[in-house]
């Protein structure tokens, strides 16, 4: 028989994905496809279909259409028990009268494997989550931290072929989730698990993600690797979504060599020949981070082509850079941040400014 995913079939693949509740589309025409050992996030607002779509990869929730595919198989009505799949949900707790260690192999008991083979299996994964010296306590004597390595370690015992995880780290403190983060990531590199894991925070995403599909009104909004998703936004919706965004919409003309996008008290300029230029409409959105804006005193010399005047509403000091909040002539606010100290320090709020960036740096969304 052939071996699909050594023909180069892809872990995960929903294919046209629908899941209708009477008038609620939960899920709308969803597609797209994951390679073995890949991380994916699904980031979204609240109620954009995260969860819905866990669920369907689960088999918890049948789509109304569509197709689901795990390592080249339709498994689109395979009961979830025969699915191979690993969860890790806020929700779903350990057995708080089992040991660490029987936590763990309980999943390989429901599948059959003899109980030596259980044991060790527990002890190996318990070694690589660095809980092997817990593993005779019960759960209840362990910290919020160790109990989600021992959930981590109970989905990924039996080698499934997905590992689900929904909002795993909402219950946990700042300072530990981030720590939990970088863990869960390096831990599920370390085996090799293909991982689908739902947040709606946006650090959480960047941290641990290969790639990040993000939702919004149960569609996918782009999906694409944070750094994609991050110079390349194809709508204000992900610009806005992944990092801080300015917007400001304008209007495009052609001048000799030059496309140049502006609105009142602001232009941005970059060769005709651009491909930004091409893929935009007459009418786009311009979208600047606020770490690629520069400040000048009002009276500097500056490029015409690419800036804005306007005046300061306020200047925060973040230790080690100030965020600045500027108004242009059409109240339109711009927020910046600048290590520029030196210059920051001599500007205040109602000054006049000038502000500057670099063609390369424009985000340009055809709008
Ligand atoms: P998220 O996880 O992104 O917050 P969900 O997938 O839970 O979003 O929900 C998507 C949409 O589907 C929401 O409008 C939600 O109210 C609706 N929905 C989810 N589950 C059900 C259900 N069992 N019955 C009716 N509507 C549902
Ligand atoms: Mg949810």
């Amino acid at each position: 028989m052939a071996n699909s995913s050594a023909n180069g079939a892809s872990a995960l693949s929903l294919v046209n994905i629908a899941k209708h509740y009477g008038a609620v589309k939960a899920l709308d025409d969803v597609s797209f496809e994951l390679k073995k050992g890949e991380f994916l996030t699904m980031l979204g607002p609240s109620g954009s279909g995260k969860t819905t779509s866990l669920r369907v990869i689960a088999g918890f929730v049948a789509p109304t259409s569509g197709q689901l595919m795990i390592d080249g198989r339709d498994m689109t009505g395979v009961s979830p028990q025969k699915r191979n799949i690993g969860m890790m949900f806020q929700d779903y707790a350990l057995f708080p009268h089992m040991s660490v260690a029987d936590n763990v192999a309980y999943p390989l008991e429901t599948r059959g494997v003899a109980r030596a083979e259980r044991r060790r299996r527990a002890m190996e994964m318990l070694e690589i989550v660095g809980l092997a010296h817990c593993a005779g306590r019960f759960p209840k004597q362990m910290s919020g931290g160790q109990q989600q390595r021992v959930a981590l370690a109970r989905a990924l015992v039996f080698n499934p072929d997905i590992v689900l995880l929904d909002e795993p780290m909402a219950a946990l403190d700042k300072k530990l989730r981030t720590q939990m983060q970088i863990e869960i990531m390096h831990i599920t590199k370390q085996v090799g698990a293909t991982v689908v894991s739902v947040t709606h925070d946006q650090e959480e995403a960047l941290v641990m993600s290969d790639r990040i599909a993000i939702f919004k009104d149960g569609r996918l909004a782009q999906i694409g690797t944070p750094q994609d998703l991050y110079t390349h936004p194809k709508s204000e919706f992900v610009a806005d979504f992944i990092g801080e965004a300015n917007i400001l919409r304008g209007q495009l003309r052609h001048d000799g060599a030059l496309a140049v996008i502006e609105g009142p008290g602001w232009r941005a300029s970059l060769p005709k020949s651009d491909p930004r230029v091409a893929a935009s409409s007459a009418s786009p959105s311009l979208v600047l981070r606020p770490e690629r804006i520069h400040v000048n005193r009002a009276d500097a010399v500056a490029d015409a082509a690419n800036g804005a005047e306007g005046v300061i509403v306020d200047k925060i000091y973040l230790g080690t850079e100030y965020r600045l909040i500027v108004r242009l002539a059409d109240n339109a606010v711009i927020q910046l941040r600048s290590r520029d100290i030196a210059t920051l320090a001599a500007l205040n709020a109602a000054d006049r400014v000038r502000l500057s960036w670099q063609p390369e740096d424009l985000v340009i969304i055809a709008a």
